[in-house]
């Protein structure tokens, strides 16, 4: 392992732009359990509730379940020593973009600035009527669904459901980043969502090397990755970081 972190180190030291793309397993040591596995999300809730056609009509139910999943027990997580990590990396110009399918704004928290995130923000609500944006912490939580106070409509979490298209924005500059790559860590990804499972191979078919950091094999591990750095994100990282810096 210490020589694959030392021959990671190198790569990424001499790597004109490096990206990491990353995914539920990342915030899992700050305490948000990811959706699939054995303590997967999916195993306690049912998917349907972040469904759009489901929640266009029985918002005030899936609220219930959003309330309890996204904003009591997310929202106190704070980012770990892997997230810190990339923010240290981005301030020492070894990492040029964060791509990630997380929802919970920790790359922002731990101080990352170019982050993407593929598939939105919960730390945000919109009112679908009238676009009105509004800050998750300015809510009360306590009486849901929370509705518009413009036009009383139903708030959605900003973070795309089941059935939604990926942000513009983030999707042509995860796509653009990737094209870009000379180096590109996968961090705690599964790889069975698409689109976002494309950014990487993207990475790989413009020539970047793949370095995955994931305790499991995973369905990038074969058929994508070159160096495979067995662990937690967060030991990885800290081992990594102590040849980059
Ligand atoms: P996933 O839930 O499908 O898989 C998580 C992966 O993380 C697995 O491969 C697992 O082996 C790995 N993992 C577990 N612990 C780890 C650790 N300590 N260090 C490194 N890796 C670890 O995640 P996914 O592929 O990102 O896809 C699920 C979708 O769910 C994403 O689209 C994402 O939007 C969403 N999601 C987001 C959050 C969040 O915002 N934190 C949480 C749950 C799900």
């Amino acid at each position: 392992m210490e020589l694959l972190i030392k021959e990671t180190a190198k790569l990424i030291k001499q790597s004109k732009f490096t990206i990491a793309f990353t995914g539920a397993g990342i915030s899992v040591e700050s305490g948000v359990p990811p959706f699939r596995g054995e303590h997967g999300l999916w195993n306690k809730y049912d998917p349907k509730v972040l469904d759009l056609g489901y929640f266009n009509e029985n918002g005030a139910e899936c609220w219930q379940y959003i309330r309890e999943i996204f904003y009591d027990f997310f929202a106190d997580a704070k980012p770990n020593k892997a997230h810190e990590v990339l923010a240290e990396m981005e301030k020492h110009t070894l990492l040029n973009a964060v791509i990630t399918q997380n929802i919970d704004n920790l790359h922002f928290e731990a101080g990352s600035r170019t982050v993407y995130e593929f598939h939105g923000n919960s730390k945000k609500l919109k009112c679908r009527k009238c676009g009105r944006i509004y800050e998750a912490a300015e809510i009360d939580m306590s009486t849901i669904p929370p509705l518009c106070i413009d036009d009383g409509e139903i708030l959605k979490p900003d973070f795309i459901f089941f059935g939604e298209g990926i942000p513009q924005e983030a999707y042509d500059n995860s796509f653009e980043a990737a094209e870009a790559a000379e180096v590109c860590l996968i961090i705690g990804s599964t790889g069975e969502v698409t689109p976002a499972s494309f950014v990487p191979r993207t990475a790989k078919q413009q020539g970047a090397t793949i370095i995955e950091i994931n305790p499991e094999e995973t369905l990038f591990t074969r058929q994508i990755t070159d160096i495979h750095l067995k662990g937690k994100a967060s030991d990885v990282l800290e081992k990594l970081a102590a040849h980059l810096f």
